[in-house]
């Protein structure tokens, strides 16, 4: 049995079989196998050398005309494939120390690569790339399943995989995985953010679980502390099971309060709504108690196809969408492309070549502003959808208020188009703007005076005002909602606001957390979006507490100096509020 820990970003837990995806370039552990089971190696061996071999005809045959003599490499891999001295090899370490066929296939491959590494002829070293080349290629076929292989699950399974795409998080089929634990990714990483929204157990963060399990063995993923257990023996797997109890009991209560209002003890009202990236979700939205969308992230229409959605299909969408709320609000933002949400069909409009810093480059509004067909064409369907229903429009990634000018101005003509044309829309529909920027933060009286309302958006500002990749594990600690500094700029816009007598809500992940809520009623905000499923836990702190408490924690937070100082203190008092969360469980490592 094995314990790894990393960030917690999705809770329950879940027990089932692995399946890792992409198992390549990874430790592989040494399994032995029994003496009835070494034949069962061999056939394996046999058929996964047997597909390689093929894989490589098809790769020269297919490349003979373009890569002329050059895909004679192809020839050389196939007669390595064939070759007694390294294939023997690996057969005769499967007889005689009887381990599994990767195993053997890994260890021997690896010897070679050192070898040909350490060689002084270039040549030769310049071989080692074939020889892992090669030792993936009969890895994939012995382990490692692709995105593909996931579609065609049979029976219920927990997927690891160094990293996942936020639209291959999205695609997953939730009635066959239970939960998923990746190497890469932070806490508002939108892989995180998608796997939460699925209601599946997830831990992402873990840095090298995929060199620890292998496909078919069991683990447990505990997203309530973010462990995952590889191989756990019998006993622990009962505490876990009574854990998976204590939880269900836990949102069972929490189920009681999706018909009641959030309101605080002294008889405010906190605006509680979802943030969305499928029109399917609402449901869902609903029963859980949502009062309306206050964030639909249109932009997973663009991830889940291979090609762009045309004016209907989003326009389609975006009714769905309004149909399913039956008259409660919507904010629909523009599209937010770019950095860690590129589709296949979009990375021509980025250039072909990737850029040096996605996250500083040309995402969300700035990619909409240099592509107006694009932008256009979603502003064409937003505002068709509008006759429907009562909807607003959110911008992303304002910095500038030039970009909002802008953004406006092209709202404006396309307006005029769909006058020119006859095409019914509704007239002054709310615009704002999300404050994700330092620089909208710290500019938020300019814009106040240009728009109807301001949506923070933590998962951005954090990163931008700390400079931490929201998706690098590596440096995941520094990436804190509770740094001094953001909760400054959070104070700040929230003030703008209020002077202005403009709506101002939090559309962040940190709106979600429990550790966060009394912090950021106290700080002024009676506005929040969160992802669905968290959405009973914080009402059941907002009808726990009052204004005044709320006040309290804010004003002492602000006295401490470091995110360390805030956080514990803050999970210290929502743990007096909400002590079912934060029980610790009898397990222990
Ligand atoms: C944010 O940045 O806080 C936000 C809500 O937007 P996204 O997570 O989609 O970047
Ligand atoms: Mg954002």
């Amino acid at each position: 049995m094995q314990v790894k820990k990393g960030i917690p970003v999705s809770p329950g837990v879940a027990i089932y079989p692995v399946v890792v995806l992409d198992a390549v370039d990874r430790r592989i552990p040494r399994r032995t196998v029994t003496r009835a089971l070494i034949v069962r190696e061999h056939e394996r061996l046999e058929k996964a050398l047997d597909a390689s071999t093929k894989e490589i005809e098809r790769l020269r045959d297919q490349t003979a005309e373009s890569l002329g003599k050059f895909s004679q490499i192809f020839s050389a891999h196939i007669a390595m494939l064939d070759d007694p001295h390294v294939i023997g090899q690996i057969r005769e370490m499967i007889n005689n120390d009887r381990v599994t066929a990767e195993y053997a296939v890994y260890a021997v491959m690896r010897q070679f690569t050192q070898a040909f590494l350490q060689h002084e002829n270039k040549f030769l070293r310049d071989r080692a790339s074939d020889v892992r080349d090669l030792e993936h290629r009969i890895l994939r076929q012995l382990i490692g399943h692709t995105h593909s292989d996931i579609e065609h699950l049979e029976q219920q399974s927990i997927v690891i995989a160094h990293d996942l795409t936020p639209s291959q998080t999205a695609a997953l089929d939730t009635t066959k995985i239970r939960a998923i634990a990746t190497d890469a990714g932070g806490r508002t990483s939108h892989t995180a953010i998608l796997a939460h929204a699925l209601g599946i157990p997830a831990i992402v963060g873990l840095e090298e679980v995929t060199r620890l399990v292998s496909t078919g063995e069991t683990a447990i993923i505990d997203g309530n502390r973010g462990l995952v257990v590889i191989d756990p023996d019998a006993e622990r797997i009962m505490e876990y099971r009574q854990e998976e109890r204590r939880f269900a009991a836990f949102e069972d209560t929490l189920g009681q309060l999706k018909a009641l209002p959030a309101v605080t003890q002294d008889g405010t009202d906190i605006n509680l709504q979802a943030n969305i990236e499928f029109p399917t979700e609402i449901p869902e939205t609903l029963a859980n108690g949502a009062t309306g969308v206050g964030l639909y992230r249109t932009e997973f229409l663009f991830l889940a196809t291979d090609s762009q959605p045309t004016e209907q299909e989003q326009f389609e969408s975006y009714c769905r969408v309004i149909k399913a709320l039956d008259g409660r609000p919507l904010t629909i933002r523009t599209l937010d492309l770019g950095a860690d949400k590129i589709g296949r069909s979009l990375s021509a409009l980025n250039g072909e070549n990737a850029e040096r810093n996605p996250f500083l480059g040309c995402r969300s509004i700035r990619m909409c502003l240099q592509n107006l067909p694009l932008f256009k064409t979603q502003l064409r369907a937003i505002l068709r959808a509008s006759v429907n229903g009562p909807l607003r429009i959110m911008f992303p990634l304002i910095s500038n208020i030039m970009e909002l000018r802008q953004a406006r101005m092209i709202l404006g003509d396309v307006m005029e188009d769909l006058q020119d044309q006859g095409i019914p829309f509704r007239e002054n529909i709310p615009v704002g703007i999300m404050i994700e920027v330092p620089s909208a933060a710290l500019q938020a009286r300019v814009f106040a005076r240009e728009v109807d309302f301001f949506s923070i958006g933590t998962n951005d500002l954090i990163q931008y005002t700390v400079a931490v990749d929201r998706g690098n594990e590596r440096i995941a600690s520094l990436y804190s909602a509770a740094h001094p500094a953001v909760l400054e700029l959070v104070r700040q816009v929230i003030q703008v606001a209020d002077q202005a007598n403009m709506e101002v809500s939090l559309c962040g992940e940190m709106a979600g957390e429990p550790e966060f809520a009394m912090l950021l009623i106290g700080l002024g905000l009676r506005n929040l979006s969160i992802t669905p499923p968290a959405i009973p836990e914080i009402k059941k702190i907002i009808r726990s507490v009052s204004i005044d408490q709320c006040r309290h924690i804010a004003r002492k937070a602000n006295s401490f100096d470091s995110d360390r100082e805030i956080i514990s203190y803050l999970r210290g008092e929502v743990s007096k509020v909400l002590p079912e969360a934060f029980a610790s469980s009898s397990i222990t490592f």
